[in-house]
């Protein structure tokens, strides 16, 4: 049976590793994007690997376990941008560690009580894969370019248009959706994040619940080559795209109080991102169109997952029926 050409629409981590996943799989794949990987909203990513804002958590759960296993391979090559990192989860209650089941059993541990901060009641330590966004979405772009994949600097304004001349469309657009298919259930999760100078000596350590009256602050520390990245917030339907100074103040104290190792670091950056938010992240096919959009805090936890489901889609199995990816390596 002839293979149909594959145009995606959105070159962030979920058109890049869709793509490399259909390419690998012999399909001849375009991508057509209004921006390049480091303009997108991947690029602001801290990024550590942890479903998070992403629903349902039943499938998340699932698309981040083959992710992770994904990861782990890719840790072991060069120049991926991706290693596997200690890193310590605080949280408040048992049952907000939904995502526990998709880490190996020699991956996770919980935390012992001397481990915990005077604001936890528990916790874990999970070897975590750390992926560097600069330089991974570098290598997401390298490797569609080696295995042939072409592309195009271009918005797409009426997806009906392009799907009807092309054979087959993956919308990968992310937060794009919204205005692309007019799709209201979409909405921002604003995020603000601090980038300090980089340090080896600094841990990776997330606090799993939120500050402030509203419950829209953050405490995150994610020790990367680059920079140490601080986080942050977690802002419904906001969209304004400025760091705020009292923010940043803010971020910068709570990570303080849980990693003292970061004090004295200097300033890098501050940088805001939208989070696709979604009651529930639509990958479905429709027609000739696939939609892989919506993951929320995840993007990159759920990725390789995400790319399988689309190529199970596009192979025509049904949703769900995801094949056993740990032997195989993309
Ligand atoms: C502060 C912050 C911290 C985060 N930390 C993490 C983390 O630690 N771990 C994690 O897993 N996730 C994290 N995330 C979430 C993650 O960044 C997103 O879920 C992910 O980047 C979504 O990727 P995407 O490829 O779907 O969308 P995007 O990265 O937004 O890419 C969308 C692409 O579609 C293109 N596009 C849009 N509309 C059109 C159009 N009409 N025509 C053509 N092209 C179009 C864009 O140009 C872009 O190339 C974080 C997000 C933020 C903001």
């Amino acid at each position: 049976m002839k293979r149909p050409k594959i145009s995606i629409i959105g070159c962030g981590v979920s058109g890049l590793t869709t793509g490399i996943i259909l390419l690998k799989e012999g399909y001849s794949v375009e991508i057509i994007t209004e921006k390049l990987p480091d303009q997108t909203t991947s690029a602001v990513a801290a990024a550590i690997w942890l479903p998070y804002e992403i629903h349902p958590v039943e499938l998340a759960n699932k698309w981040s376990n083959i992710s992770y296993l994904q990861f782990q391979e890719l840790a072991n090559q060069p120049k991926t941008g991706i290693s596997i990192i200690p890193t310590k989860i605080l949280l408040k209650d048992e049952e907000e560690a939904w995502w526990k089941s998709a880490i190996p059993k020699d991956s996770i541990r919980a935390l012992l009580p001397n481990e915990l901060t005077p604001e936890s009641t528990c916790g874990y330590m999970v070897q975590a894969p750390l992926i560097e966004t600069p330089l991974y979405l570098n290598y997401l772009l390298n490797t569609f370019h080696t295995l042939g994949g072409e592309v195009l600097i271009e918005k797409v304004e009426d997806i009906t248009a392009l799907s009807n001349e092309k054979e087959l469309v993956v919308n990968c657009t992310g937060f794009g959706s919204r205005e692309l298919l007019n799709d209201q259930s979409l909405y921002a999760i604003q995020g603000q994040i601090v980038q300090l100078k980089a340090s080896d000596k600094v841990p990776c350590v997330l606090a799993e619940y939120t500050f402030g009256e509203k419950g829209e602050e953050l405490a995150y520390v994610v020790p990367r080559e680059d920079c140490v990245i601080l986080g942050g917030t977690v802002v419904k339907y906001a969209e304004d795209l400025s760091p705020i100074e009292s923010v940043t103040n803010g971020i910068v104290e709570r990570c303080q109080n849980l990693v003292k190792e970061i004090k004295g670091l200097p300033l890098k950056n501050v940088v805001v991102g939208l989070r696709p938010g979604r009651p529930s992240l639509r990958l479905e096919r429709d027609g000739n169109v696939i939609h892989n959009y919506g993951h929320g805090g995840g993007g990159f936890t759920v990725s390789w997952g995400c790319g399988l489901e689309v190529l199970n889609l596009v192979e025509g199995r049904e949703g769900g029926q995801i094949q056993d990816t740990s032997s195989k390596v993309y």
